[in-house]
């Protein structure tokens, strides 16, 4: 009989429920399925796929107080912001709902003329996905949407912490029409060995991941030896700077935005505010003031922005970024002091550039600011990471946001906004930040290989 772990609550460590805790040999037979069902799916018109995801977009929006509560329960996210992930996440099966009919291939004229070159779009076949806890329905619709539009079946790894709403996702695909066996979720406390067992085995056609770039950098290594298609959405750096052009109020509310979303805990969050010495004064007044008047508490009371961390773990690895930032000369301005697993709003000022806290990802509510004179000093600060996925940018001045886009080493800027997650564009990263991007136009090209026909046409 398969073994089960227990889910728990991030607030207290009750237990909120059990899921299969599957061993490598299941994992496998798992494949196996998918392997048998691979060539129906593929085969079922585009039409029919699309519209078994537009049924899942729709049952999921119907459904979503249901998955909020989910997602709020098992992560730990205030209610309302768990509405907004089960919004987002639910578009990526309308978007990929709509491209499933828009896959093609080519055609063209040898330039020395006698043969015309075709090309044909084909799924890449049956995939492993393994997403985080801090989305646990976005992350894996990112990657579903565009695997079951192509015509991949795909197994998929939640992460240990987060299982429950993948469940109900699949739930949610069965009752849309998904035929049996074309999605499967893979729960397992043995990830590595799990991980390792299906990689070893050839006919897996596709990795995708979403987590940490140490984890990311093993699944790459272990994707050598059958040289399976690879995506890897990894850790984030992102720098957010505020020029002294800048509409001082609307880079405050900006960067609520993004640093605050799911308590920053994401990927996308701003990790480093570099602030033009003319106005940090009055951007850190303000950004200090607005996080001071946060409330934080449980996730499923009324009225409350933010939630707790994750486990008492990442509870204590921010309170020792912050440490360190005041060790190293920094000013707490506001925050600082953790309540069990709930870390408080916390904006810290005079940020030496060698402090942890700029070098690492946060993955907390922490906002550290240090500030800059030149533009090239701006953009030197911000290029200085491994990671390059986001980057927000606030100017009015159009010129130096032409040269700055072109300048940072990111997958993603956001120019005077805080938020540039959206299902309908490119969304990755460079450099330790990973390859790949979900979403947009080049989403479904992750799941798709090309076939080249060469025909003779005396
Ligand atoms: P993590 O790397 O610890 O875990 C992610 C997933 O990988 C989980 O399902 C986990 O069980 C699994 N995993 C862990 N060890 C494994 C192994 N040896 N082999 C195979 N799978 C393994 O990351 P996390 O703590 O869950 O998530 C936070 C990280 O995710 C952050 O670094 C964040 O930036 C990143 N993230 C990136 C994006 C993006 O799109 N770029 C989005 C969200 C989160």
């Amino acid at each position: 009989m398969t073994e089960t772990f227990d889910v728990l609550d991030p607030v207290d460590g009750a237990v909120l429920g059990q899921v299969p805790d599957l061993t490598a040999e299941e994992a496998l037979t798992a494949l196996d399925v998918a392997v048998q069902r691979q060539h129906s799916w593929a085969t079922t018109p585009p039409r029919e796929r699309g519209e078994i995801l537009r049924r899942a977009f729709e049952l999921v929006s119907e459904r979503s107080d249901e998955f909020a509560e989910t997602i709020s329960l098992e992560m730990g996210k205030p209610l309302a912001e768990a509405r907004g992930e089960v919004a987002y996440g639910a578009e990526f099966l309308r978007w990929f709902s709509e491209e499933a009919v828009r896959i093609r291939g080519s055609w063209l004229t040898a330039p020395a003329g006698g043969s015309r070159l075709l090309t044909v779009k084909k799924p890449v076949g049956p995939c492993l996905f393994i997403t985080p806890w801090n989305f646990p329905l976005a992350m894996g619709t990112r990657k579903i949407g565009p695997a079951l539009a192509a015509g991949c079946t795909a197994l998929v790894k939640p992460a240990s912490a987060t299982p429950l709403t993948m469940f109900k996702l699949a739930e949610v695909f069965a009752e849309a029409g998904l035929p049996e066996g074309v999605l499967q979720v893979v729960t397992t406390r043995s990830t590595g060995e799990v991980t390792s067992a299906l990689l070893a085995d050839p006919r897996l056609r596709k990795i995708s991941f979403t987590g940490s770039t140490a984890v990311g950098k093993e699944l790459v290594r272990g994707s050598a030896d059958n040289l399976q298609r690879v995506s890897m959405e990894l850790g984030g750096n992102a720098p957010f700077l505020v020029f002294a052009d800048a509409d001082i109020d609307a880079a405050v509310d900006g960067a609520m935005i993004a640093k605050m979303r799911n308590m920053g805990e994401a990927c996308t969050a701003a990790n480093r505010f570099l602030v033009h010495a003319d106005v940090a004064e009055e951007f850190t007044a303000k950004l200090a003031a607005r996080m001071g008047g946060l409330r934080v508490g449980r996730g499923q009371e009324d009225g409350v922005d933010v939630g707790p961390l994750i486990d008492a773990h990442a509870v204590e690895s921010v309170q020792q970024l912050v440490a360190d930032a005041v060790a190293g000369g920094a000013r707490l301005v506001v925050g600082g002091e953790p309540d069990g697993n709930f870390f408080p709003p916390t904006v810290l000022a005079d940020v030496a550039p060698e402090a942890r806290v700029v070098r690492e990802e946060i993955f907390g509510p922490v906002a550290p600011i240090s500030t800059f004179r030149t533009e090239q000093e701006a953009v030197d600060a911000a290029n200085n990471t491994e990671y390059g996925l986001s980057a927000y940018l606030w100017t009015r001045d159009l010129d130096r946001t032409l040269r700055l886009v072109e300048s940072l080493d990111f997958g993603m800027v956001g120019v005077n906004t805080g938020l540039v997650s959206n299902p309908a564009a490119p969304f990755g990263g460079v450099k330790a930040s990973g390859f790949g991007r979900e979403g947009g136009f080049e989403g479904i090209e992750e799941y798709l290989d090309t076939t080249y026909v060469g025909i003779s046409a005396p």
